[in-house]
């Protein structure tokens, strides 16, 4: 288990059980009723669906819900804060229909509400929604239709705030409230001075591009004065940057946004809501610290740090207490969905051996390159490493210059990369490994070639290095005998991951089983329920991937709950408006015109045609 993390970055859902399989569990910490995830594999494939899946559990999320919900009640009742908390979960994290439903059913008891932050999100929320006491929150930019929305949701009852993003807005809010005569729920977004650090901080700062800065809420005031609807006013939204690792950050922005909310008390307008936005990190490598992929406080931490540090502003100001809105996406979702993914093959970099000595006559280099391998040692790898790089790269000039043979060359490389190897093995002896060895150490790593595409499963890890918990998800109780990175499925330089979590931070490599022959290996990449699916994208043409939902019951028993087949060729010949219709036209003439000049006969011409159709309504991740 420690090998992999499991027990630090899995929150108490993933386990490790004694024939070593990946286990999961609803109840976080208790494995007796624990469902093996090899087994759900072995369920998915019964079913007829191929590899890579997206295997969703749906108690993760309850649980998630349930965590942040009971840890505000419980901080609000020992601290005695005599306003509330409602959640209001944004839909951009993962929209998916299931999320959504999700939150609105099972938040139900916690009157968890949603925020969207464009027409479409508001179009589903105003579907999803069905309590009065939760809120519904619009930020983004609107325009009049979006505006008119809020409105009519106002209508109906909800708690629908229209978030002020820009100073525009507001004339046309006041326009469309007066001529639809609805009272708006109004929220101002506060530009805080207060910045996080994080990959996602620049939603913060006043260099930020969202949100007002102080001159601009004043103006929005005086304008709520003078069309006398300052009551209107009620709510203060705030969002530093999602995935906030330092909980000395998000309490500094607390601090301000308290103040900030003190101030628009005091100029009269009908304050109820202080909305903190998201942030709520994700521990991504179970190190607990303010590493970007972790975070430095736990979620009860949280709670208690944002309802004290909202109280500890506003009592001073006497300043009655809000109701506490956040907006946690990734904090929900992210254990929901894992990824779960066979390896195809594998890569290893093996040089032959070499002979004890070379011909007299091998070229000088060659022979430099030879002794260096002989004279290395622990004391001299550094000064080694230099001189090889040296005598490699006049091997290849020797060689670019015609003065020595393709087959000299090779050899040349031959030493170089041997010595390579035993630099790299002397490298791992060493306190620290140097940085510029961890290069080499990569490259002599094993390349295990993945049936899955990170342009399209997991965005984040190309696009911004972010690190997920990536593991195998059975023969764990066997050591892992090679060291390997990932590459997929697309033809693209970008698309592996040679980044991994690790204590001291990121990894190069992982400990990965060697293949055996007949029997699949699956590795899982985990907590990539936030973000990764809408975001992912078609790029060599590998399309959504099968999803799966799975429900864990009490006694350990589990049921499929939903099941959902991945995009075909045709889906994704047609997202890039392909008429697959004129496509088999045309290749049926093609073929064709083969049996007219004899190439083929109407018996192969039919087969042909045959792959050709049950390609198009094929996986576009390889089969079977
Ligand atoms: N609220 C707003 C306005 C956001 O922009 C975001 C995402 O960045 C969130 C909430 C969700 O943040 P998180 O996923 O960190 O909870």
């Amino acid at each position: 288990a420690e090998l992999y993390g499991v027990s630090e970055w899995g929150a108490g859902f993933f386990g490790i059980s004694p024939n070593g399989d990946l286990q999961v569990t609803a109840e976080p910490g208790n494995f007796t009723n624990a469902v093996s995830i090899p087994e759900i594999i072995a369920g998915i494939q019964a079913r007829g669906l191929d590899m890579p899946v997206l295997l969703r559990i749906e108690n993760l999320l309850e649980t998630q819900i349930s965590l942040l919900n009971t840890n505000f009640l419980t901080a609000i009742k020992s601290l005695n804060y005599k306003g509330s908390y409602l959640g209001a979960y944004p839909i951009k994290v993962n929209q998916q229909q299931q999320v959504v439903e999700a939150v609105t059913h099972h938040g139900k008891k916690y009157h968890h509400g949603l925020e969207a932050g464009s027409k479409a999100e508001l179009i589903a929320a105003m579907g999803m929604h069905t309590d009065d006491e939760s809120v519904l929150v619009c930020n983004g930019y609107k325009d009049e239709e979006f505006i008119n929305l809020g409105l009519h949701a106002t209508q109906l009852g909800y708690n629908c705030v229209l978030v002020i993003e820009m100073p525009g807005e507001l004339p046309l809010i006041i326009e469309r409230s007066k001529a639809l005569g609805v009272k708006p729920i109004l929220g101002v977004r506060v530009k805080l001075s207060s910045q996080a650090n994080g990959l996602w901080a620049e939603s913060g700062g006043d260099r930020s591009i969202f949100g007002l800065n102080a001159a601009q809420i004043v103006d929005i005031i005086d304008r709520l004065k003078d069309a006398d609807m300052l009551d209107c006013l009620q709510l203060l939204h705030y969002h530093l940057g999602s995935q906030i690792p330092n909980i000395r950050e998000i309490r500094n922005g607390v601090a301000e946004a308290s103040r900030v909310y003190a101030g628009l008390v005091a100029e009269g307008a009908g304050m109820r809501y202080l909305d903190l936005g998201g942030g709520l990190a994700v521990d991504y490598d179970g190190t607990q610290t303010n590493f970007m992929s972790s975070r430095n406080y736990s979620v009860d931490e949280y709670c208690v740090d944002v309802v004290e540090g909202v109280m500890t502003v506003l009592d001073e100001q006497e300043v009655d207490h809000p109701i506490i809105i956040t907006e946690s996406g990734r904090a929900l979702v992210a254990y929901y969905s894992m990824l779960l993914f066979n390896v195809l093959d594998t890569a290893r970099f093996e040089p032959e051996p070499l002979p004890d000595s070379l011909p007299e006559d091998t070229y000088i280099h060659t022979q430099h390159l030879f002794e260096t391998l002989q004279s290395l040692n622990l004391r001299n790898v550094q000064a080694c490493f230099n001189d090889i790089l040296y005598y490699r790269d006049e091997v290849r000039q020797a060689f670019n210059q015609g003065k020595i043979t393709f087959r000299e060359r090779a050899l040349g490389e031959h030493v170089y990369w041997q010595t390579i190897r035993r630099i790299a093995a002397l490298a791992r002896e060493l306190p620290a490994i140097p940085h510029e060895f961890e290069g080499i150490i990569q490259t002599l790593s094993d390349i295990y070639y993945c049936n899955f595409s990170v342009f399209q499963s997991l965005p984040d890890a190309w696009a911004i290095g972010q690190l997920f918990p990536i593991m195998p998800v059975h023969r764990l109780n066997e050591p892992p005998t090679r060291e390997g990175f990932l590459a997929d499925i697309t033809c693209d330089c970008d698309g592996k991951i040679d980044r991994f979590i690790d204590r001291q931070g990121v990894k190069r490599t992982m400990p990965l089983h060697a293949l055996r022959e007949m029997e699949q290996y699956y590795l899982g990449a985990f907590l990539v329920g936030a973000y990764q699916e809408t975001l992912g994208d078609l790029h060599n043409l590998l399309g959504d991937t099968n999803i799966v939902t799975v429900r864990i019951h009490e006694d350990g028993k589990f049921d499929f709950v939903g099941e959902m087949e991945g995009d075909t060729v045709e889906d994704v010949l047609s997202y890039v408006e392909y008429d697959t219709k004129a496509l088999l036209t045309r290749f049926r003439e093609t073929a064709e015109k083969a049996v007219r000049k004899g190439m083929i006969t109407p018996n192969q011409r039919r087969e042909i045609l045959q792959a050709y159709k049950a390609g198009l309504q094929g996986y576009t991740y390889l089969e079977g």
